[in-house]
């Protein structure tokens, strides 16, 4: 078992920056070690080799000159295969998009070039970030780097795998409904899905717009922030994206929190969770009342009702969102009969290029903005999302600064676990989807180990912050890092 600290960007970047090793040496052993687990865990996608390398020259070219060079100088990163880069194919693991060459980059993944790091490839996902195991891939499923046999959660999988199994310190994902919390937690890192508006949106393909955010994935808290510090910030190019100054998350991360307050509801101790969940959250209220936090009882009522209203307001932007690929505007084209009509051509490019679970997500989402069911569907599952975000409000009201709760109900399930059951799969998410419809930031990070002889597997735990609050959830995410240490378990593979 490595207990290994410092693979870390921070760590990486000061040696480049020192020149105790040169940015080649590190995106040369990150490619290696991409190619030799591949077989294993089919991580990415692509693997960028050429491009990699000559970046990392680059950087070790203006060392050398004494340039100035960005936060993540030197540092290798994978980016979730669903973010456009300008390099490569932007697939989203669709066959849709199998052959995409995005013509632009990524807000987000200029932002991480320009800060120097080095984007060394991209990362498998569930088909348009639509599901939580990565296994509807067009491209297959990848694993859990703890276990082979099981998922990595999803959709972000890739990017939790890549850095789980020390391929990357750092990889980006995007969470709809809980993409970066429940993979990070599944595989005994730390993952962050921002405040609504705090990264820009731009270059990323578009699921569910009013829920999406883009969020890093890392070995460490400190990692997470300095990360999220590259990433944040108001984009010209989305009119969502706040404009409040710069963030300095890592220089706060390190502060420790005096008077805290924690806020638990009932919901969280769910009769359906696995028992090493109910226990980590034990766990983890002991070791901060220890730390002297306050834990306060908040109520949470609406919880059971965050599937519903966001399995309704996700598919219903993501039929929207998806419209756009029909094989004329965007995507694979089928091949047409003679005799053929333009709308067959719509029908059955979509049908081909579309797996079964996107099909399903696009029926869903334009059966409830159907005429005659709007009401009944969509416009309740807002007003759930309104009540939900009351929930929340009138937990901050009570002082707290974060929530604790589980990020999955429980830990990662055997790959087929969920097949051939939808809402098995959906309910994985009722932790995480709740954040989303709220818009509210949250923090996945270890929060302890399955006692399964079998296989030992993570938990991972979660808070939620206020609006653009993330510095309290980040720095008490750190006191329990510093107290715990389970992070610095890594997989054996
Ligand atoms: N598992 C959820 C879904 O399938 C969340 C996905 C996401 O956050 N992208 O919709």
């Amino acid at each position: 078992m490595s207990t290994d600290r410092t693979f870390t960007a921070t760590h990486t970047r000061n040696e480049i920056a020192a020149r105790r090793v040169s940015a080649l040496e590190t995106v040369s052993a990150a490619l290696a070690r991409a190619d030799a687990l591949e077989p294993k865990l089919h991580a990415f996608t692509q693997l960028f080799h050429e491009h990699a390398t000559a970046q990392a020259r680059a950087i070790d070219a203006r060392l050398a000159r004494g340039e100035a060079v960005g936060p993540l100088a030197g540092v290798p990163v994978a980016l979730k295969d669903n973010l456009c880069l300008s390099h490569g194919q932007t697939t989203c693991a669709s066959k849709m998009l199998e052959n995409y060459r995005s013509p632009f980059d990524a807000t987000a993944a200029l932002k991480l070039s320009n800060a120097g790091a080095i984007i060394i490839g991209k990362t498998n996902l569930d088909e348009f970030a639509m599901g939580s195991s990565t296994e509807h891939s067009f491209f297959g499923p990848t694993s859990n780097p703890w276990d082979l046999s099981r998922v990595p959660g999803g959709s972000s999988g890739g990017s939790a795998a890549a850095v789980a199994a020390r391929v990357t310190p750092i990889a980006l994902g995007s969470d709809t409904g809980g993409s970066i919390r429940q993979p990070a937690g599944f595989c005994n890192i730390v993952g962050v899905k921002p405040t609504y508006g705090r990264v820009s949106r731009y270059g990323l393909v578009a699921f569910a717009s009013s829920l999406d955010q883009i969020g890093p994935f890392a070995t460490t808290v400190a990692d997470a922030a300095l990360t999220l510090d590259v990433i944040c910030g108001h984009d010209p190019c989305d009119s969502t994206s706040s404009d409040l100054p710069a963030t300095t998350f890592f220089t706060e991360v390190e502060t420790l929190v005096e008077d805290a307050t924690i806020g638990v509801s009932r919901e969280a101790f769910s009769s359906a969770n696995h028992p090493a969940v109910t226990k980590a959250l034990h766990d983890a209220i002991n070791v901060y009342t220890k730390l002297g936090v306050r834990i306060i009882e908040i109520d949470l009522p609406m919880t059971d009702y965050g599937i519903a209203a966001y399995y309704i307001v996700a598919t219903a932007e993501a039929a929207s969102n998806l419209a756009r690929f029909d094989g004329v505007r965007y995507g694979h084209r089928a091949a047409l009969a003679p005799n053929e009509t333009l709308h067959d051509l719509y029908c059955r490019s979509r049908a081909e290029g579309f797996g079964p679970e996107v099909q399903r997500r696009i029926m869903l989402g334009t059966h409830v903005l159907s005429s005659g069911y709007f009401d009944a569907y969509y416009n309740t599952a807002l007003k759930v999302r309104r009540k939900i975000k009351g929930d929340y409000d009138a937990a901050f009201r009570q002082g707290c600064h974060a929530v604790l709760m589980p990020s999955s109900p429980s830990p990662a399930f055997k790959r087929g676990g969920h097949s051939g059951d939808p809402l098995a799969m959906y309910l994985e998410d009722v932790y995480t989807v709740a954040v989303n419809l709220a818009g509210l930031p949250a923090v996945t990070f270890p929060g302890g180990f399955t006692e399964d002889p079998e296989a030992t597997l993570p938990v991972g735990v979660q808070l939620v912050g206020q609006p653009f609050e993330e510095s309290w959830m980040l720095r008490l995410a750190r006191m329990f890092e510093r107290e715990t240490q389970f992070g610095t378990r890594a997989p054996k593979v």
